[in-house]
């Protein structure tokens, strides 16, 4: 370690960033071991497909998959959305503490399911509308790709979906309500772009899968060869 790394820890004592604990090193993941061991990786066995994961046996495809529920080809994350990564997502969704996304991306690019992932030809980030954008001051799923596919740099395409139209919270509505919300907000800036392409498309966290299976259904709908989903986090 050089010493410079080493006076920086002493005077600016590095913190988990979920209980706050001092860490020995400013270095990533700024998580203590105690609530790292309370992240949930998801690990094999899971559907070959939408990833969920199974509590035992061998990977396979799950009822969903098997009825060609979804209009993605694969969809992988690291970590099931429960706490304490919920309340890290929230810290820097709303209150900006964006170290928690670089420790978060850190530990994603680790873990065993993203080499599941094609090399693809186009990365977008799941776009927030413009006046969230504003609001917000930055896109969470933007950042995230950015971080965990630094050497992709050139195929992601910040701006390649855009929300064209405002949509209430997902967070307010029912399965049916958030698929219904979600059609015609969302359309590609260039649509001859993606034909024949693989797109891997990247957000923060999937809860019920409205968002991503709307953007995918834009995107196979111009002409994507291949669709694939890579989040954080997703629900059960
Ligand atoms: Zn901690
Ligand atoms: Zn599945």
């Amino acid at each position: 370690m050089s010493l410079v790394a080493s006076v920086k820890d002493v005077l600016f004592p590095a913190r988990c960033l979920a209980c706050d604990k001092q860490l020995d090193r400013y270095r990533l993941p700024l998580l203590c071991e105690d609530c790292r061991s309370r992240l949930s990786p998801i690990t094999a066995p899971l559907c070959l497909c939408c990833g969920i994961p199974f509590p035992a046996g061998e990977n396979h495809l799950c009822g969903d998959c098997l009825s060609g529920r979804w209009p993605f080809d694969l969809a992988r994350a690291p970590f099931l959305y429960e706490e304490p990564l919920v309340s890290l997502i929230h810290k820097w969704k709303f209150g900006r503490q964006l170290t928690g996304l670089a420790t978060m991306a850190h530990l994603s690019v680790r873990s065993t399911v993203i080499s599941h992932l094609a090399t693809p030809d186009l990365i977008f980030p799941v776009p927030l509308h413009k006046r969230r954008l504003q609001q917000r001051g930055f896109n969470q799923a933007l950042l995230f790709a950015n971080k965990c596919f630094p050497d992709w740099g050139d195929k992601i395409i910040h701006d390649g979906l855009r929300r064209v139209r405002a949509t209430i919270p997902q967070i307010t509505l029912t399965g049916a309500e958030r698929r219904k919300n979600l059609i015609g907000a969302f359309s590609l800036r260039q649509p001859r772009l993606v034909k024949g392409k693989s797109v891997l498309l990247i957000d923060d966290v999937v809860t019920t899968g409205s968002t991503v299976c709307e953007c995918s259904r834009v995107l196979r709908h111009c002409g994507a060869a291949r669709v694939e989903i890579f989040t954080l986090a997703r629900a059960l």
